[in-house]
């Protein structure tokens, strides 16, 4: 059975793209088919972009990504045009769900990396998940920004995804020395319990180094902080799908 997860927060920066490429390169680790998808803009040739105007087909687009053992479809600049190219479209908010469909179940996993903003691109991630994952940075106002993501999640899922679920909210950038951050996390897990993941990804320096898209800290420093932990999430997430 394929999984398929939206990794979203409106707000940027705060770990979505990092997220995608570790825990991608953590599951596929595990023994796990996984295909990664960026939605986010990104300056490469061939795109996710064709895919969503049904120019090129998903397989057609796809590449390897060696470093990290999964398969990857790009974006391209050309992607913050398709929103607007979308509108006018039949179905435009399940462009991505239709074009994954013939090859999704080659896969275990597919993350759909995520734009910072709950655009239609945002929306396209959310209509072919199953599930959502969702980073965070324990910071001021990270609750107030859940709290339009997971209004937007509930609209989803009321006109568009009836069965989209939260998948899990994950701590990122964790500073554990941080009071703030002690404060935002316990509220969290107030409000969102079982949905929390126990595995904290701290603020890791190799998670940072980490130059282009494609290239997961497990692969240059396997035994980091930051590669562990995305290893740790994997590890979670497997457990969670198994019991
Ligand atoms: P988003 O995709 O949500 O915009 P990114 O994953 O691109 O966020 O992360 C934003 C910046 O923070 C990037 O420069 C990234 O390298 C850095 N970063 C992300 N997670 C961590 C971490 N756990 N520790 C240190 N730096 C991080
Ligand atoms: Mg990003």
């Amino acid at each position: 059975m394929t999984r398929v997860i939206a990794v979203t927060n409106q707000k940027g920066g705060v770990g979505k793209t990092t997220t995608s490429v570790n825990l991608a390169a953590g599951l596929a680790q595990s023994g796990m088919r996984v295909l990664l998808v960026d939605v986010d803009k990104r300056a490469l040739k061939t795109s996710v972009y064709q895919v969503l105007l049904g120019l090129a087909t998903a397989e057609s687009a796809r590449q390897r990504s060696e470093a990290g053992g999964y398969d990857l479809i790009p974006a391209n600049r050309d992607l913050a045009g398709a929103e607007v190219e979308l509108v006018d479209l039949d179905h435009r908010e399940a462009r991505l769900k239709g074009a994954l469909k013939p090859i999704a179940d080659q896969y275990d996993f597919i993350l759909l990396d995520c734009p910072p903003a709950l655009n239609l691109l945002t929306v396209n991630a959310l209509v072919a998940a199953h599930a959502v994952m969702i980073p965070m940075q324990c910071e001021y106002y990270a609750l107030e920004g859940l709290s339009d993501l997971v209004q937007t999640i509930k609209k989803v899922r009321a006109h568009l995804n009836p069965g989209l679920e939260i998948e899990g909210l994950l701590r990122t950038m964790y500073d554990p020395r941080n009071t703030l951050a002690q404060q935002v996390s316990a509220q969290l897990l107030e409000h969102f319990g079982g949905k929390v993941y126990r595995t904290v990804i701290p603020r890791n320096v190799r998670l940072a180094e980490a130059p282009s898209f494609g290239v997961p800290a497990l692969r240059f420093d396997k035994s980091s902080k930051g590669a562990q932990a995305y290893l740790a999430l994997a590890g979670e997430m497997l457990n969670r799908a198994g019991g």
